[in-house]
C-alpha cells in the first residue's frame, strides 16, 4: 500500500493512533463494513483521519441511502422538557439564515446535498432564493423535484455556466465523508463569486466523540486542520463556531486571496493531538468496560437507549447480544422500526422484566438521559455508561 497522506496539508501520516478490532467497523449507517479500522493523526496539521475502507464511489452510489425512508423522516436535534421535539433539518435552516444574513434573491448552491431536506425546508421560508443543488449520486433526484426545477439540479458533472454565480455554498455534512478534499474545495471556490461565502458544519469530533469511530467519516476536522484547508484553497475564515450546532464545528468563510498558507502552529498541533490522543483512548477502555458491565450483570435481559451509532456500537460488541430485548430511542421516526433484529420503541414501551440499561448516547448528554429514565422509573434500572 502507498503511504497514506493528509486529506488536509498532504503531510505523511504514520503509525495508527488507534486501530479497531477486525470487522468491527462501522459507517454512519450502523452498517458493518468488512476491514479494520486505521485513524492517524497528522503531525503537521492536526487532521484526524480515517483510512477508506471501501470503494466510495460505488459506496455512494449504491449503499449509502441516508434517510431516504420517508418523506419526513428527520434526525431529533433537541428535545425541550414539555415541548415538541426541535428537529435537525429545522435547525440548520435557522442557523443558516442567522449566520448568512442572505439578500433577497440571493444564488446558493448545496454541494453534495443528499436527499436536501435542508434546502427544501429552507425554500418554503425564503422562495425567493435561487436554490440549486449538486450531488455525486442520481438517487436523490426525486426527492429534488418536489421542490426544485430540473436545471436547479445536478449529479456528478456541474454546468459550466454555474462557475463564479454563487453568493454561498452550503455543505452540511458532507466533507467528512470526502477523502479528495483539495479538489471539492478547489470546485467550491471557482463556483462562487467574488466575496462568495462557504457555509460548512461537519462533525466535531472533540465534542462527539463517537464521530472517531464512523469508518466511513474519513476526515475528522480539528480547528487547526479547518484553518489549514480553508487557508490552503484560498478561502478566509470568518467564523470557526463549536456551540451552535452540538457536536459539529459550523464553519463560515468567504472567497479570500490565494496567498501562501502558513503551518498551523506547533503547540497547537500538539494540543489538538492530545486530544485525539485522549479519545482514542476512551475508546479502547469502553470496549473493557462494557465487558464488564455485561459479565455483572449477565442474568439481566436489557435495552439499548439509543438506536443510533452509538446503539449499534454497543451491540456489536455484547458477548451476548441476544440478552437484549429491546432498542428505545426518542425519536418518532425510529419507534417501530427494527434495528438488529430487534424492535426500537418509547421509553414508556419498555418492557416490564428489563433491569440493566446500556445509556448508547453522546457521553456528554448521558446524565441527563439517565436523570430522564430515573424520574420515569426510579431504582429500577442499573446503567452502563461511557466514563470519560
Ligand atoms: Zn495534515
Amino acid at each position: 500500500m502507498d503511504s497514506l497522506q493528509c486529506n488536509v496539508c498532504q503531510a505523511p501520516l504514520a503509525g495508527a493512533v488507534y486501530t479497531s478490532l477486525p470487522d468491527q467497523a462501522l459507517s454512519s449507517l450502523n452498517r458493518n463494513l468488512d476491514g479494520q479500522l486505521e485513524v492517524f493523526s497528522c503531525h503537521e496539521c492536526g487532521h484526524v483521519q480515517t483510512s477508506e475502507l471501501y470503494n466510495s464511489q460505488s459506496y455512494y452510489d449504491n449503499d449509502y441511502d441516508i434517510l431516504t425512508g420517508s418523506e419526513d423522516e428527520d434526525q431529533i436535534y433537541s428535545v425541550a422538557p414539555g415541548q415538541s421535539p426541535l428537529f435537525r433539518t429545522q435547525h440548520q435552516v435557522n442557523l443558516l439564515l442567522a449566520k448568512l444574513d442572505l439578500p433577497e434573491g440571493a444564488r446558493l448552491l448545496d454541494y453534495g446535498c443528499a436527499k436536501s431536506s435542508t434546502m427544501r425546508a429552507l425554500q418554503g421560508q425564503r422562495p425567493d432564493l435561487a436554490i440549486h443543488l449538486f450531488d455525486v449520486s442520481d438517487r436523490y433526484q426525486e426527492f429534488w423535484a418536489k421542490f426544485l426545477a430540473k436545471e436547479r439540479c445536478a449529479t456528478y458533472e456541474i454546468p459550466a455556466q454555474w462557475h463564479g454565480s454563487f453568493d454561498a455554498i452550503t455543505s452540511f455534512f458532507s466533507l467528512e465523508h470526502i477523502q479528495e478534499l483539495a479538489n471539492t474545495l478547489q470546485k467550491m471556490r471557482r463556483l462562487l463569486r467574488e466575496q462568495g461565502r462557504l457555509y460548512a458544519i461537519v462533525p466535531n469530533v472533540f465534542t462527539n466523540i463517537g464521530d472517531f469511530l464512523v469508518a466511513d467519516h474519513v476526515n475528522h476536522f480539528s480547528h487547526t486542520s479547518i484553518e489549514q484547508l480553508l487557508a490552503l484553497h484560498g478561502f478566509e475564515l470568518i467564523e470557526l463556531d463549536d456551540h451552535s450546532h452540538r457536536g459539529a464545528f459550523v464553519i463560515v468563510a468567504k472567497v479570500g486571496s490565494a496567498s501562501l498558507a502558513q503551518r498551523p502552529s506547533p503547540a497547537e498541533v500538539d494540543r489538538v493531538r492530545a486530544a485525539t490522543e485522549t479519545i482514542s483512548r476512551f475508546w479502547r477502555n469502553a470496549e473493557t468496560d462494557l465487558r464488564r458491565f455485561e459479565t455483572a450483570h449477565a442474568e439481566h435481559t436489557a435495552a439499548i437507549y439509543g438506536a443510533g451509532f452509538y446503539g449499534s456500537y454497543i451491540a456489536g460488541r455484547l458477548a451476548q447480544p441476544e440478552k437484549v430485548q429491546t432498542f428505545v430511542d426518542q425519536n418518532p421516526y425510529l419507534q417501530g422500526t427494527v434495528l438488529l433484529e430487534k424492535p426500537v420503541v418509547a421509553l414508556d414501551r419498555l418492557p416490564d422484566g428489563i433491569r440493566a440499561i446500556y445509556l448508547a448516547v453522546n457521553p456528554a448528554s448521558a446524565e441527563a438521559v439517565k436523570a430522564d429514565i430515573e424520574q420515569k422509573f426510579p431504582n429500577r434500572f442499573s446503567f452502563f455508561q461511557f466514563q470519560p
